[in-house]
């Protein structure tokens, strides 16, 4: 009974942890107050165990609950709350931003030429974190921290723009349109992102999805 009752109110608590941190997000105007869990990047971004490197405008960190092996967030300096605030003044910064995520994939060859991992950067639809945020990300998706469908699916559906995809968008039109609309695809079938076949539940994805990790000494 007791055990009902703390489901019920842990599933209330989450449904309305995503609708604060959608309305952090959401608005430039009425930002989330400074302490609140969804400024939690502005503190990391002053974590040296959790930053990785940073310039004269960007600070890149180390994803506090990867959903890869590896999965870093590009954040500018500059405060900018997201995508809904960005217009054609920050395509540049922009570009930077992907231009050093793409330099620490390619620093990162070392490691990853082992297992021959490919990587994307780009964007959540609806971020639960306010302040700005590239990820970065690895397609192995080998991580104790993907738990959940809605994990699964905010990184492998449309949930997730390609960074290419937001810069051609603000060049174009010089902003970005609210992409509220991609929620629903948090509900989709979880889809191997590979080979695109269909699983049942979480565990069969994730001993699905080893299998196309290649491992070191496999033939390229
Ligand atoms: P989203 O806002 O959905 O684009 O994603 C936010 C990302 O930030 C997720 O991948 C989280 O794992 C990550 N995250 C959440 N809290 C923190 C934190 N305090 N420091 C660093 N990363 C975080
Ligand atoms: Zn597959």
């Amino acid at each position: 009974m007791m055990a009902a009752k703390g489901n019920a109110f842990s599933v209330m608590m989450n449904s309305q942890k995503r609708k604060l941190a959608d309305g952090a997000a959401k608005t430039a105007s009425q930002p989330a107050k400074k302490g609140h869990w969804s400024m939690g990047l502005l503190s990391s971004m002053e974590d040296p165990a959790l930053k990785v490197d940073s310039d004269d405008r960007v600070v890149i960190i180390k994803d506090k609950y990867p959903k890869a092996r590896y999965h870093w967030l590009v954040l500018p300096k500059e405060n900018i709350p997201s995508l809904k605030a960005v217009s054609s003044e920050q395509l540049d910064l922009l570009k930077h931003m992907h231009k050093k995520g793409q330099e620490l994939i390619d620093r990162t060859e070392d490691a990853k030429h082992l297992i021959d991992l490919s990587f994307r950067l780009g964007y959540h639809a609806i971020p639960s974190m306010s302040h700005l945020h590239l990820h970065v990300i690895s397609q192995d998706f080998d991580s104790p921290c993907l738990k959940h469908k809605k994990h699964w699916n905010s990184f492998t559906t449309d949930y997730f723009i390609d960074s290419e995809e937001v810069m051609e968008e603000l060049e174009k039109d010089g902003k970005i349109a609210d992409k509220g609309s991609r929620n629903d695809r948090l509900k989709d079938p979880l889809r191997c992102h590979v080979c695109k076949k269909e699983q049942v539940n979480m565990p069969k994805l994730k001993a699905h999805i080893l299998s196309h990790i290649a491992k070191p000494g496999d033939k390229k």
